[in-house]
């Protein structure tokens, strides 16, 4: 396997960098700031829409859709879009900047792939033009949803509507003011197939029957302006013109939602991961305890070496899944793919920690990224699937090929 990056990637690389450099690590406090004061609750900061516009206008727009879609997406792979991601992943709102945010990007994908050309039309060209943003809701309180095909919610067809009904929680994005679209997975035929009994539906956000009900805080953080809420659906009215792909095919289209998205996280925890380490070795560097440089003690030598060689073998994992989605797909990358997702939330969250530790108390406040980017390595540990359900997909997997197998 080769993965030097092409001619095409380097160019993209050094302009990803230098935009962060100019315009996202200079707004990256205050925009902080801005969205944990209590004033601007669920306010989208000026900053991010002013940056967008500018990242748009230079072609840095939408780099996760491995389709052309003309203007809006130059086609790269998954394998020229990792070092991307990772670029971006250092900050953690850089990536909405570049259109290629969660869960948007994944809503994106289901519309580009399975939407019909009405829905395309509504719903993914203006998400593709970065002017509303969208909400995946799949988890439920009442079931456990590490478990998709125990969604419980009830899409029953009266006519030329369906009808919903259910309580989703967790629904990323749905308090942000730009969020217009819901994608709400529900049963519309409890009695077929385990996994052919759910169904993809399109939801507009002010459909009368969908009700907010509170936001849900992760470590404590609200993660304004996007939120995550906890949604009630009574009663909601859609057209059957809103069904995606047809009766019976939510859990197909989840697993095809899942596939990448689970690999663009890791990609970003690359680039977490390496911006807590770079922090450390700075602050390591610049203090003096007990007489010597705490960058002289064998210990903390120790931790940086660790997460060095973390961070370059959960990059190669990385790159490795992508080439494998881009040549064979989802499905024959499925235990890449878990892999990755088990290997890269754990790293990023273990060498935050250690850059934390290393930073003495500062490394908890909000004078460094490295809370957030502790918390977004930890949710990475749950959202898209605990780790312990990739690690019984592919324990299974390995077991079973090893079983077949004639290895002695
Ligand atoms: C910040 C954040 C954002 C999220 N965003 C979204 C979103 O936008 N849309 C959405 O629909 N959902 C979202 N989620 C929800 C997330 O995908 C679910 O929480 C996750 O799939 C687990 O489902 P559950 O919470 O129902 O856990 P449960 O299914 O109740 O599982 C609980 C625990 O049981 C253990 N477990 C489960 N299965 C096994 C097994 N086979 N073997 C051993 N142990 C097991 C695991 O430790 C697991 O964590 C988000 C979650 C977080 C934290």
């Amino acid at each position: 396997m080769n993965f030097e990056h092409s001619d095409k990637v380097k160019d993209l690389m050094a302009q990803v960098d230098a935009f962060m450099q100019e315009h996202i690590f200079p707004a990256e406090h205050a925009l902080e700031e801005f969205v944990n004061d209590p004033a601007n609750l669920w306010v989208v900061p000026p900053i991010v829409e002013e940056l967008k516009q500018k990242a748009k206008a230079q072609g840095l727009w939408n780099l996760f859709l491995p389709e052309e879609y003309g203007e809006f997406s130059p086609g790269l792979t998954n394998l020229e879009y990792a070092p991307l991601a990772e670029l971006m992943g250092r900050v953690e709102f850089a990536s909405e900047i570049f259109n290629c945010s969660a869960p948007d990007t994944g809503n994106m994908e289901v519309l580009a792939r399975y939407g019909s050309p009405e829905q395309q039309a509504r719903w993914l060209k203006p998400l593709m033009e970065g002017e509303i943003r969208s909400a995946y809701l799949m988890t439920e309180p009442d079931t456990a949803c590490s478990d998709a095909t125990n969604v419980e919610t009830s899409i029953v067809r009266d006519g030329d509507e369906y009808v919903i009904n259910g309580r989703k929680w967790w629904s990323s994005s749905v308090y942000d003011p730009r969020c217009e679209l819901l994608l709400v997975m529900g049963k519309t035929d409890p009695d077929a197939g385990r996994y052919v009994q759910q169904s993809t539906i399109i939801v507009p956000r002010d459909t009368p029957g969908v009700t907010v009900v509170r936001p849900l805080k992760v470590l404590n953080a609200l993660h304004s302006p996007a939120g995550h809420g906890e949604v009630l659906l009574e009663n909601v009215r859609v057209p059957v013109g809103n069904m995606i792909l047809g009766e019976g095919r939510g859990f197909e289209i989840a697993q095809g939602r899942l596939g990448p998205g689970r690999v663009h996280h890791c990609m970003r925890l690359i680039g977490a991961a390496q911006r807590c380490l770079d922090l450390m070795c700075k602050r390591v560097d610049s203090r003096v305890a007990f007489g010597k440089k705490l960058s002289a003690q064998g210990s903390i030598r120790q931790e940086v070496a660790k997460s060095r060689c973390e961070i370059e073998q959960a990059r190669l994992l990385t790159l490795s899944t992508a080439d494998k989605l881009d040549k064979f797909g989802n499905k024959e990358a499925k235990d890449l793919i878990a892999m990755i997702k088990i290997v890269a939330p754990r790293m990023c969250q273990e060498v935050a920690d250690r850059a934390m530790q290393a930073h003495g108390s500062k490394g908890l406040c909000q004078d460094t990224p490295l809370a957030n980017l502790y918390s977004y390595a930890r949710f990475v540990r749950l959202a898209d699937g605990p780790d312990e359900v990739h690690m019984a997909q592919l324990g299974k997997n390995t077991i079973l090929a090893a079983v077949e197998s004639d290895a002695r």
